[in-house]
């Protein structure tokens, strides 16, 4: 197996060709194996089993014989072990940003969050409460409980694998659940060192459950497995539908976590100063591989002229390069996803947009090896061309010019995605019309998506997903309710 040498030891937490199955690091049922390739150079960074429907079913087997005793074990000792393998991943923060940081090729963010999303997890698994119903007698006592699934099952992509792993495998296990994961084929290392980790944190066998391997082997098995009592999905709308049909087979419920072409509002009276590094860091953190990317720019007319401009500036000033070094961008992922990317560049063109700045791989030698693109503008862009419509998963930023706030609102909206939105403006009643008016499952007014809010839920309206992740019910959601009557009788006996 090879290893990049640029930067800190990583190779402690580098998982070697092995998934876990019931608490076992095992390969593939069928020994065939995955490369894992850097996106910046193209190298070979490990190799992972080629997991499949034999590799589930043992999981799915694994997970039902952890879950009775894992059910019982104390909601107290459940979230003990959760904030445990926080305390371990805040100690390992380190090496596990450098495998993040390979895998998906991105530069440094700062601290890697998944400590942060388990602690937030671990404060909820004891307080996972049922309430007391009102009876139409005395001698009857009414109470609802709130129990786990049993097995359930995850599928992330692998855009931030860490967060995607600890949201749903940390919720799901601080409920009670036992769980069967699979990273996506392009970024399962930080998933396995994570699962390590938690190994190492004392989660008995079988309770996470971690198989490697393809979306149409190892993740079609997950949904078509009638033991799995509750499935998330992380990932594209496609592949939603086909998760999706799965679970409608064996009448599974799900959550699904899906895209998004997320508007950023600017009005005339907005602070440029803040709204220009935030809307152009909207659309090429992550190389705009960021389901919330901001993609689409909504501006009125009265100052188009002068933020483009700006926006142009800023974006012309963003540096690529690969992860090691001090750089604000990376490559995309993958060769499809670079062929993906450069093909909505033409599309635009195609389309009549005016392409302002980038749209091509930039000039250098360093950039051959890789998947790289410049963040990219267009102005002039039609709202119901497909660049304003359709998830490109890059850095490329559509600029949509409006009259007023009414046909802001129109176009902000005028996509099937809603995962979130963005509005800057110093007025505070659009703020609060704005806020209500967006279809999106979070709005950010004037700051960053999410910008120091702690645990807020996230989650799509329309065909950006149902469900939430994070919140208040975090865990909740993986529980299912029983409505529990209970008649007693004056000797004290049931009747
Ligand atoms: P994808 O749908 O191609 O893959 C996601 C996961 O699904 C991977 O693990 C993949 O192996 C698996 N998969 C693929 N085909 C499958 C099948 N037939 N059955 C079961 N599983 C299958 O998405 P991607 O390219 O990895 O990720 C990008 C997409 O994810 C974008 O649309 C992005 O917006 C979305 N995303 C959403 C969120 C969110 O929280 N809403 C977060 C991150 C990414």
């Amino acid at each position: 197996m090879t290893i990049t040498s640029a930067g800190p030891e990583i190779s402690a937490l580098l998982v070697h060709n092995a998934q876990l199955i019931g608490g076992e690091w095992v390969p593939a049922a069928s020994g065939e194996t995955i490369d894992v390739i850097n996106p910046a150079t193209g190298e070979v960074l490990a190799a992972v089993p080629r997991g499949g429907k034999a590799d589930v079913d043992a999981a799915v087997e694994a997970a039902q014989r952890a879950f009775p005793a894992w059910r019982d074990t104390s909601a107290t000792a459940r979230g003990a072990l959760v904030y445990r393998w926080a305390q371990l991943i805040d100690e390992h923060a380190n090496e596990l940003d450098e495998i993040e940081k390979r895998e998906v090729g991105r530069p440094y963010w700062g601290p890697p969050p998944m400590s942060r999303i388990l602690t937030f997890i671990a404060g909820q698994a004891d307080k996972v409460q049922g309430v007391s119903l009102p009876t139409f007698t005395p001698d009857v006592l009414g109470f609802t409980l709130r129990e786990p699934y049993g097995v359930v099952g995850s599928i992330i992509p692998w855009n931030a694998p860490g967060p995607m792993f600890a949201n749903d495998v940390g919720a799901a296990v601080a409920a009670g659940n036992t769980i069967v994961i699979k990273p996506a084929e392009d970024a399962p290392l930080t998933p396995l060192a994570l699962a390590k980790l938690a190994v190492e944190a004392g989660f008995p066998p079988g309770v996470i459950n971690v198989v490697t391997g393809y979306g149409h082997e190892a993740g079609a098995a997950i949904p078509a497995h009638p033991g799995i009592k509750r499935m998330s999905f992380t990932g594209s709308p496609e592949t939603g539908e086909l998760v999706m049909a799965a679970c409608a087979r064996n009448l599974t419920p799900l959550h699904l976590e899906l895209g998004g072409k997320s508007p950023q509002v600017v009005f005339a009276d907005a602070d440029l100063e803040a709204a220009v590094p935030a809307m152009v860091g909207g659309i090429t953190l992550n190389t705009g591989q960021i389901c919330a990317a901001g993609s689409r720019l909504v501006v009125t007319r009265d100052r188009h002229d002068e933020i483009v401009d700006r926006v142009a500036a800023a974006m012309q000033k963003v540096t690529v390069g690969p992860w090691f070094e001090p750089v604000q961008m990376g490559p995309l992922i993958n060769a499809k996803q670079h062929q993906r990317v450069l093909n909505y560049v033409r599309i635009g063109q195609e389309q009549g947009a005016e392409l302002i700045t980038g749209g091509g791989v930039p000039a250098g030698e360093q950039f051959r090896s890789g998947f790289f693109v410049e963040p990219t503008l267009f102005d002039q862009v039609d709202p119901g061309s497909r660049i304003a419509q359709e998830e490109i998963f890059g850095p490329v930023l559509s600029v949509i010019t409006v009259e007023d706030e009414e046909e802001a609102i129109a176009v902000a909206n005028g996509t099937g995605y809603g995962l979130v939105a963005s509005v800057w403006t110093r007025d505070v009643g659009r703020a609060v019309r704005m806020a209500r008016a967006l279809q999106a499952g979070q709005v950010a007014i004037n700051a960053a998506l999410g910008a120091g809010v702690i645990g807020g839920p996230f989650g799509g309206y329309k065909r950006s997903g149902f469900g939430r992740t994070m919140g208040a019910d975090a865990v909740l959601n993986f529980t299912q309710v029983k409505t529990v009557s209970m008649r007693g009788t004056e000797a004290g006996g049931l009747r």
